[in-house]
């Protein structure tokens, strides 16, 4: 293992080319007798689970329901793959008028057009039509030609997105807003807020490998409450390693979840709004903030600005942890916070 160590460590190791998923976890306490439920929204599965100790599980159930509809509600809301959520009605109308919305997508898109200035850029909630030409969740996606490209790049501006009391327009026909990037997070605060409320104190909803975990009197780091494992992004069924974590969430993106290599290319669903082709430089960014849909937003950020800046930004972003890793050479290597790497286990086949 060749370990670099300045104010990030680098940890290298053999890159292979086979396809992973994002990460899983289990619970590290004997939790007597959890209620683990699972299902499937936005695209991907659902994950809800109560470790609360003599719970009636008739009652646990119910509030489980409940978690999923309203992680369904969210999606319903916020879906661009929709024409009848608010998000879809507001593209279907782009060019042609605007669309009342609740105060809560408002919001929504508010966060999204800070997160885009945060980014300078490159976080763009206009990427819709981008991501439609590459259709990354399409049944055959392939590489679009450069003319479609470049006739979807004056339209992906968040600058042209506009907020008038509660009715948003975007002005050019074939505009369009996708919330993807943060929609996941958000829905996971509200289903760990539902259950929260119901008085659960030990719980983790689980979005797509985006967790959102609440466990009394724990905190993110420094607990023993649940151990995360993430996926190595390039060896299938292997793990980089895993950290224990308690209250806070968990996210990860990368260029191995949505993705297809069309001649030894690895084209994936981040995509730079001023290329319009996947943005380069990191392979994946795992965060560890207060709560989830700040995880989920500022994973992608992360990716989009590259290593340099997204770094600089996890630093100066209170109460953030992680790292990132890319490829260099033919191997990968890993920066960390300083708080991350303390509680990083590197999985033991990389040594
Ligand atoms: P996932 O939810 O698949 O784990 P992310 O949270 O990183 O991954 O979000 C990916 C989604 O973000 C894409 O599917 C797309 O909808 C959206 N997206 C892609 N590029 C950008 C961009 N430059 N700015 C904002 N959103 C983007
Ligand atoms: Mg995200």
């Amino acid at each position: 293992m060749h370990v670099t160590d300045n104010r990030s460590m680098s940890v290298l190791f053999l890159l292979f080319s086979l396809p992973a998923f994002l990460l899983f976890f289990s619970c590290e306490k004997d939790p007597g007798a959890p209620i683990v439920r699972q299902g499937t929204a936005m695209n991907t599965y659902v994950g809800v689970s109560i470790y609360d100790s003599g719970t009636d599980r008739g009652i646990a159930n119910a509030w489980i329901d409940s978690a999923f509809a309203e992680i369904k509600r969210v999606e319903g809301m916020a879906t661009d793959y929709s024409d009848t959520s608010q998000v879809g009605r507001i593209n279907a109308l782009a060019g042609l008028d605007s669309v009342q919305t609740s105060p809560e997508l408002i919001a929504l898109v508010r966060l999204g057009l800070h997160y885009g200035k945060m980014s300078n850029g490159a976080f763009d909630i206009a990427i819709k039509p981008l991501v439609k030409v590459w259709d990354f969740l399409g049944a055959t996606p392939h590489v679009p030609s450069k003319e479609e490209i470049q006739a979807k790049l004056p339209l992906i501006d968040d600058h042209l997105v506009s907020i008038a009391g509660d009715k948003v327009y975007l002005p050019r026909r074939g505009m369009g807003i996708d919330l993807g990037a943060y929609g996941k997070g958000y829905a996971i605060d509200r289903a760990v807020q539902l259950l929260r409320r119901a008085g659960y104190k030990e719980l983790i909803v689980d979005i797509g490998g985006k967790l959102g975990i609440y466990w009394e009197g724990t905190q993110m780091l420094d607990s023993t409450a649940a151990d995360v494992s993430i996926r190595h992004p390039r060896r299938s069924g292997e793990y980089l390693g895993s950290f224990r974590m308690g209250t806070g969430a968990v996210s990860t993106s990368g260029d191995y979840e949505r993705f297809f290599i069309e001649n030894g290319i690895r084209y994936h669903h981040l995509l730079d709004p001023t290329t319009g082709y996947s943005m380069r430089g990191i392979v994946s960014v795992t965060l560890v903030t207060p709560d989830a849909t700040w995880a989920d937003a500022l994973s992608t950020i992360v990716f989009l600005l590259g290593r340099d800046k997204g770094m600089e930004l996890i630093k100066k972003s209170p109460g953030v942890d992680g790292m990132i890793v890319y490829e260099s050479a033919d191997t990968l290597a890993l920066d960390f916070t300083a708080g991350f790497r303390r509680r990083f286990v590197m999985a033991e086949s990389h040594d």
